[in-house]
């Protein structure tokens, strides 16, 4: 996985900014530049994709691969192994295009 260079960094310290949804930096509470903020219908819309996610978590979590790989268990055995089929395609689509999302 690569080092992900921080686009924006805090005034005060100077480290990058890893978190633009809150108005503060996390190391040492400097106020962070607006154009360093996320916009707060984007941090809504990124809580609400992240509940989606974390629901379709649990629901995976209440499935699991009725016959477990011993070894390379990879995504696509897990789906091979599904059962629900269907519903956890579904699922799994859902995440694929947040994850499109996130690294836009
Ligand atoms: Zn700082």
């Amino acid at each position: 996985m690569k080092q992900l260079e921080p686009k924006f960094r805090c005034t005060g310290c100077n480290r990058g900014i890893l978190n633009r949804s809150v108005a503060r930096c996390l190391y040492c509470g400097a106020d962070l530049p607006a154009e360093a903020r996320l916009a707060p219908e984007v941090i809504a819309q990124r809580d609400a994709e992240h509940a989606r996610m974390e629901e379709a978590r649990k629901r995976l979590a209440q499935h699991p691969p009725p016959r477990p790989q011993a070894q390379g268990n990879s995504a696509a055995d897990v789906i091979d192994g599904m059962s629900t089929g269907i519903d956890v395609i579904d699922l799994i689509g859902d995440g694929v295009s947040l994850f499109g999302k996130l690294l836009d």
